[in-house]
């Protein structure tokens, strides 16, 4: 029981600790404060660091707050989540000669100090005639609800489980975001004036005939499906998780899960950043062995150097060029669900083109492979291509009426790129739609 409490409050720690206020004034009086900053061209929302980071340096976080939470709504927990590494940091002038500016760190002490004083985030435009159905309270519906709000119109968002905030919530590793963060930006918007329908499933409890009726425009922020199966033998078996499912199970704190978990060996099949968040996750949370499972080699993984070394450092294996033949049961458990099975068998490709069958010991395997498009989406009026919705640059689909942005369309991004396409599809709905109604822009 001791040693549960402790891992849970030890996964619970995110990884990358607050800024002290003395740390963050040192850090911030660092910046050069560029004219034409890369690091800010670097960012898909396009936050104005150099001004956020003066903010800071001259002791005004609330400035700094408003600075971020202005371009991206969702500032803190991009915070947090965003790949600092290859966008904002990874473009700082001071990468080469010495270290990047912490502009995450940073952002986050601006953010934390907004969220903590309950300062007023978004300011309402004058209301104007008009009003957007938004499917889905992702990053990209919450952002793109935000913007409306901004521009005085009304939106409502359309959301199909019992919380708020997509794969922000439930879908981060703990040890980058705690859920809480997610819930006390979700009620911050909502304090703001963003108006969200949670456990209202579209087609099921609205129709989309309703929601046309109902609405000038319609803004579809679903994001992707479930991690599909990987068709091979055993993988029905008790003891075979979806990754996504665990990093949830572990974010609400589900002790069965964490109580699973501890000591045992975990093989892991994918090779991008849900793999990686996975395996990482794992070890975190007490397992004994992690192994990474991925069919070809170390360039072709699509996960981020940076969070590879990180899994690297939590003593995670990478078994390359080994593809997964059958999972070995039988599982054994007092339920399907703390259920562990008896390995994982997969095929190590050889230099001569052959494969040499091996087999791991492990106790759970978990398929981290890429999503598979939301079931929606087929009932949706507008054009789809291999599970993503066609969408371009300011969020237009095939059918006037509708706009996307998000997973959904990239197949799978940042959370700041979502932010961005719900704030650009705003736009473009308030310019080409609303405004025709009447209302001034
Ligand atoms: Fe500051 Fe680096 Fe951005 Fe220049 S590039 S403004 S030094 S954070």
């Amino acid at each position: 029981m001791m040693a549960e409490s402790f891992q849970q409050k030890a996964l619970a720690r995110e990884l990358r600790p607050a800024l002290s206020k003395d740390e963050a004034l040192a850090e911030a009086n660092r910046c050069l404060f560029c004219h034409d900053a890369p690091c800010m061209r670097a960012c898909p929302t396009h936050i104005d660091v150099p001004l956020f980071i003066r903010q800071i340096a001259t002791n005004n976080p609330g400035g700094a707050a408003r600075t971020i939470l202005q371009a991206n709504i969702l500032g803190a927990s991009c915070a947090r989540v965003c790949p600092t590494e290859v966008l904002c940091e990874g473009a700082c002038v001071l990468t080469d000669q010495h270290r990047p500016i912490q502009i995450g760190p940073l952002q986050r002490h601006a953010t934390d100090h907004a969220m903590a004083v309950k300062q007023p985030i978004l300011t309402a435009g004058p209301k104007q005639p008009g009003s957007v159905g938004i499917i889905g309270a992702g990053p990209a519906g919450l952002a793109c609800a935000a913007e409306l709000l901004r521009l005085g119109y009304e939106s409502v968002i359309y959301e199909a489980a019992e919380r708020p905030g997509g794969l922000n919530a439930s879908g981060v590793a703990q040890y980058k975001m705690t859920p809480e963060v997610a819930q006390a930006e979700v009620d911050w918007l909502v304090s703001a004036g963003v108006n969200i329908r949670c456990g209202v499933s579209v087609g099921k409890d609205v129709s989309v005939s309703e929601l046309e009726s109902r609405h000038d425009a319609l803004f579809i922020g679903v994001g992707m499906g479930a991690i599909p199966g990987i068709q091979i033998a055993g993988e029905e078996l008790p003891g075979v998780w979806d990754g996504l499912d665990l990093i949830a199970a572990l974010k609400q704190g589900d002790r069965e899960v964490f109580e699973l978990l501890r000591g045992a060996r975990v093989a892991v099949i994918g090779g991008g950043n849900t793999a990686i968040d996975v395996v990482t996750q794992a070890s975190r949370a007490g397992a004994a062995k992690v192994w990474l499972i991925y069919r070809r080699g170390r360039e072709q993984m699509s996960a981020y150097a940076h969070e590879v070394e990180l899994a690297r450092e939590h003593g995670v294996e990478l078994v390359l060029h080994a593809v997964p033949h059958r999972v070995v049961g039988p599982s054994r458990g007092l339920s399907p669900r703390t259920s562990r099975v008896a390995g994982l068998e997969f095929g190590r490709k050889l230099p001569d083109g052959g494969e040499r069958l091996e087999t791991l010991p492990a106790d759970l395997v978990v398929r981290a492979t890429g999503q598979k498009g939301a079931r929606l989406l087929a009932e949706l009026p507008v054009r789809s291509e291999g599970g993503k919705v066609v969408a371009d640059e300011a969020g237009r689909t095939s059918n006037p009426r509708y706009f996307a942005g998000g997973d959904c369309v990239s197949g799978g991004q940042e959370v700041v790129n979502a932010v961005a396409e719900g704030q650009r599809a705003a736009r473009t709905i308030a310019g080409e739609v609303l405004s025709k109604l009447g209302g001034a822009q």
